[in-house]
Formats: structure tokens, C-alpha cells, sequence
């Protein structure tokens, strides 16, 4: 069996080592890896700068999800598995101008601890009110689908939607909390509403039930020693060099004879849109004949491939709305450093709701965050902007952007100094956003693919967006591969 894989970020590559394992173990299957770019790993990148670590995309992912930490010890890199720092968990957000940390006991959006609720600024008295009331809440089941951001306020009111749910999906999605499925970002509070009514109680029930293991809680988030690069590497190092090809941008994917056809575009054609597998056949080159194909691309991607075979498929996946973000990292020395609140024994970083009207959406402390990212001396600073509220930043030169990064970070850290170094990292188009309605969507791409003979999706527009679901996705499509029936 001949397996096409297309894309080479953290899916493809996670789907490609489950193949390579099968082929070890004896199976009879062939695959061959096509990614468009040069370097292997996606949106994963790690580079060096005056000896600090420095993630271009993501930095870390939940440690309570195990498909990464189990991935790592297929690979036996286990050992290179590190926690984040959680005795300096503290996180701000930016109110009214003034960085205010997020009151003990907030479980993501839900208050769990009386007293810091009482005390702390970050909420008004009359939002205060409404989570002692929100706590008095009847079990609910909600029928269809609903944003985030009306769930959210339903319980907790308007305020908490600005100053926590928003911000908080932002960071994760890159996306707002008015257009987010509750459903498809928050099911666990939906189960706790259903159950509790309130998502206090339920929060303190789920607690009492698991309390924290007796060596204390596991860090919420793991990340690699040498940066998450070396998952990258690590699964490349495994797959077998001829299968892997980069510099391959596939144009077009074919049916013909009951095989896949998998078509590049030419270097010198110059086609700006994906083509029916007939058409201008003279401007693509044939990268081979498969059985099966596992697309591991962005939707919208895996839409314009798939036109020619399933039009319907690939409407809906076209569909699959996409934010874009620039990460700026920047590095300090100690010496001279004057920015309040990101002192080395201070909290993992802040986050600017919307209504603070900034372009920063959040900026994390990275030396606080994990261990040896930054050597002594040295302070490094990694800002977010853009998410599906600011598309623009992506237009605006490198320069704009730093003086912007550098305004606001005077403005809510105090931090006049030159950075030592900064770094700007664009990514187009790269995180799924799941909007209202993006289950059922999700079910009908599922219905649709299925009927496609020998098709395989992975990626984060489906069933999760971090770097665990990521890796997930590309193995459960591995395994459907080989358990699939011939497709000829
Ligand atoms: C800035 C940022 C920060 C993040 N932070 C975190 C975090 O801290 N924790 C976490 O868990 N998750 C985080 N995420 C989300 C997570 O990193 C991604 O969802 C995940 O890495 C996506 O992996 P992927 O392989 O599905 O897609 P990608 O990494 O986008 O890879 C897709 C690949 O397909 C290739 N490709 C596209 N078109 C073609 C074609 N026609 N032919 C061949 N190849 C093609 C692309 O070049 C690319 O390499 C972050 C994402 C971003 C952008």
C-alpha cells in the first residue's frame, strides 16, 4: 500500500511515524511525505538568539493531554520533557491601563475561592455579585449551539467576558470569544452546566474528586528542553529520508483508476489557483500513484486539492475560518532592564482584553515560563498581535511592528531600554477557528470524507487546535490508513 502524506507540520509528521513504525514492524506499506516549505515541523520552530531559546510558534502545550508526552517516549525522548515553572504561575491582565493578577483559585474563567474573589480588582462588585449568585445556578442543558461569549456571560456577566474569555481565547485560538462555539472551545463547561448549573460548584466537585496528586499538582504545561523543535527533529530523524520531500508545494490531487494522483506545480508555471486534475496537465509534474492520501494541511489548503474529487467536501472545508498572528520575541539583559512586573521571579506574562484597545494581545515572561530559556543576564519577552480581531498586522513592515511592540510595552511595563535582539515570526492563516456551528460542520466533513475512497484529514481544523490534538490527528489517520480495506 502506497500512502501520500501532505504537509509536513506536527500532523503529517506524527502520521508519517506511525507509517514508518508499521513499515518496520512488517506491514506492507510505502509512504511518501510532501511539504511545501524547506524546513520540516510547520508552525513548530525554534531558533537561537544570544543564547535564549526562542519559539516561533507554539511554546508549550497542556500537559494534560498525552499524546505528545506519549509521542515523546515512542521516540525515547522522554527524558527531554520539562515542566513549566507553576510555582511562578501568575498571570495579569491589563485593566484600565494597570496589570492586575488573575485572583487565586480562578479556574480558567471559574472562581473557586471565595476570598480572592472578594479582594481582588480585577472584577467590579457587580460582577462579584453575580458569581456569588451564578453559584446558586440550575443544572441547564442548552439545545443548539451558542459563542462562547454569550455562555460565558450567562453565567458571569459582560465583564468577565472582556477581562478573561476573550483574552483567554485569544491566546488560544487566536480567535474572539463572540464568534468561538462554545460547544467545540468550552465542551467541559457545557457537561459542568448540564450537570451543576453552576461552573463553580461543578469546578469544586471535580476538584474534591481529584485532588491534587501528593508530590503536588503535574505543570500545566510541558514543553521540550531544547524547545519543541526537537519533537520536530525527533520524529524527522525516525522517518525514512527518500519518503520525505520538501520543497514539494502539491497543486493537485487526482482519481484515476481507482489510485490517487498526486500532481506539483512546475517552478517556472505560474499558477495562482489550484487546477481540476485534467486541466493544463502540461504545467505539473506527476509525484506518483497512491492508495491512499492523508491531508494534513490547513483546510482551506486541503479544499483547493480536493475540488476536482469532491466538490461538496471541499466547499465545506473551505469554509473553516482561519486566523493569522505575528509573534515578536525580544531579548534584554538584566542589566538595565526597568520593565515593572517582568522580573525574573514574576508570573508567566499578561493579557490585554479588547477593550484596553491595544494592539498586543498578550506578552508571556518566557524566562519565567520554563527553565534555560534565557542564560543568566538575559530577560526574553514574546509578544502576541494579530488573532481574527487585527487580520491587518500581517500587512505592516517589521519596523512598524517592533515600534508598536515597543510603545505599548512602555506603556503597560514601563520598559523604556533597547532589547539586546528581537525576532519577528509571521504566521498566515495558521490557527483553525472553531465558530459557532463548527461541530456540526465538522460531522459533515467527516460524512463526506468517508465516502471518498481511501482520504484521510489531519490537522487543527477538526477536533482540536493544540499541539497534542495536532499529533492525535495525524496518528488516528495513519491508523485508519492501514486498517482501511484496499482501496482498488
Ligand atoms: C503562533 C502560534 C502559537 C501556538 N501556540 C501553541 C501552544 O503554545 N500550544 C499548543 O498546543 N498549540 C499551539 N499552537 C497551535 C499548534 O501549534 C498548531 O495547531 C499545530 O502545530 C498545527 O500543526 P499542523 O501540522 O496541523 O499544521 P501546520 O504546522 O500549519 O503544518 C501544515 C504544513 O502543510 C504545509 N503545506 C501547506 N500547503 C501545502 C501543499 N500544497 N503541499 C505540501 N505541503 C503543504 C505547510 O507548509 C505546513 O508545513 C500555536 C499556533 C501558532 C500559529
Amino acid at each position: 500500500m502506497k500512502v501520500a502524506i501532505i504537509g509536513g507540520g506536527i500532523s503529517g509528521l506524527s502520521a508519517a511515524f506511525r507509517l514508518e513504525r508499521a513499515r518496520r514492524e512488517g506491514a506492507d506499506v510505502r509512504y511518501t511525505l510532501f511539504e511545501a516549505s524547506d524546513r520540516l515541523g510547520g508552525v513548530m520552530r525554534t531558533e537561537r538568539a544570544e543564547g535564549c531559546l526562542i519559539e516561533a510558534g507554539p511554546d508549550s502545550f497542556l500537559s494534560e493531554k498525552q499524546s505528545a508526552a506519549e509521542l515523546c517516549r515512542e521516540l525515547g525522548i522522554a527524558d527531554q520533557l520539562v515542566g513549566s515553572n507553576d510555582a511562578h504561575r501568575r498571570t495579569y491582565i491589563l485593566v484600565k491601563g494597570r496589570l492586575i493578577e488573575m485572583p487565586d483559585g480562578l479556574q480558567f474563567m471559574v472562581p473557586t475561592k471565595l476570598m480572592p474573589t472578594i479582594a481582588t480588582p480585577l472584577f467590579s462588585w457587580g460582577t462579584k455579585l453575580r458569581m456569588a449568585r451564578e453559584f446558586f445556578s440550575r443544572p441547564h442543558t442548552s439545545n443548539g449551539d451558542e459563542s462562547a461569549a454569550e455562555f460565558v456571560e450567562r453565567h458571569f456577566g459582560p465583564e468577565v467576558v472582556d477581562r478573561l474569555a476573550d483574552p483567554l481565547l485569544a491566546g488560544v485560538y487566536g480567535g474572539s470569544a463572540e464568534r468561538l462555539s462554545v460547544r467545540a472551545v468550552l465542551p467541559r463547561f457545557l457537561d459542568m452546566e448540564a450537570r451543576y448549573g453552576s461552573l463553580s460548584r461543578a469546578m469544586l466537585a471535580a476538584m474534591r474528586k481529584h485532588p491534587p496528586a501528593a508530590n503536588g499538582p503535574r505543570p500545566i504545561f510541558t514543553s521540550m528542553k531544547e524547545g519543541m523543535q526537537q519533537l520536530v527533529d525527533a520524529v524527522a530523524a525516525q522517518l525514512d529520508r527518500d519518503a520525505v520531500r520538501t520543497g514539494a508545494r502539491i497543486k493537485v490531487l487526482g482519481r484515476e483508476d481507482g489510485e490517487w494522483v498526486v500532481l506539483r506545480q512546475e517552478p517556472e508555471a505560474n499558477l495562482e489557483e489550484p487546477l481540476a486534475a485534467s486541466q493544463r496537465r502540461s504545467e505539473l509534474r506527476l509525484h506518483g500513484r497512491f492508495d491512499r492520501v492523508i491531508l494534513a494541511t490547513p483546510a482551506y489548503i486541503a479544499a483547493g486539492l480536493l475540488r476536482s474529487v469532491e466538490p461538496r467536501l471541499a466547499d465545506l472545508l473551505g469554509e473553516t475560518a482561519y486566523s493569522s498572528s505575528v509573534t515578536v520575541a525580544l531579548g534584554y539583559s538584566t542589566a538595565g532592564f526597568d520593565g515593572r512586573g517582568a522580573k525574573r521571579e514574576d508570573g508567566f506574562g499578561f493579557l490585554v482584553p479588547r477593550s484596553e484597545q491595544k494592539r498586543l494581545l498578550a506578552c508571556t515572561f518566557v524566562h519565567n515560563k520554563f527553565p534555560h530559556r534565557a542564560p543568566e543576564g538575559q530577560l526574553l519577552l514574546r509578544v502576541f498581535l494579530g488573532g481574527s480581531n487585527d487580520a491587518a498586522v500581517l500587512e505592516i513592515p517589521d519596523e512598524e511592528i517592533l515600534r508598536i511592540v515597543r510603545v505599548e510595552l512602555r506603556q503597560i511595563l514601563g520598559l523604556t531600554v533597547e532589547p539586546s535582539f528581537t525576532r519577528i515570526y509571521r504566521w498566515q492563516r495558521s490557527m483553525a477557528q472553531y465558530e459557532v456551528g463548527h461541530l456540526e460542520r465538522v460531522a459533515e466533513i467527516e460524512r463526506l470524507r468517508a465516502g471518498v475512497r481511501g482520504l484521510a484529514l489531519a490537522g487543527n481544523a477538526y477536533r482540536g487546535i493544540g499541539v497534542p490534538d495536532c499529533i492525535k490527528s495525524g496518528l488516528d489517520a495513519a491508523a485508519e490508513c492501514l486498517s482501511a480495506p484496499s482501496t482498488r
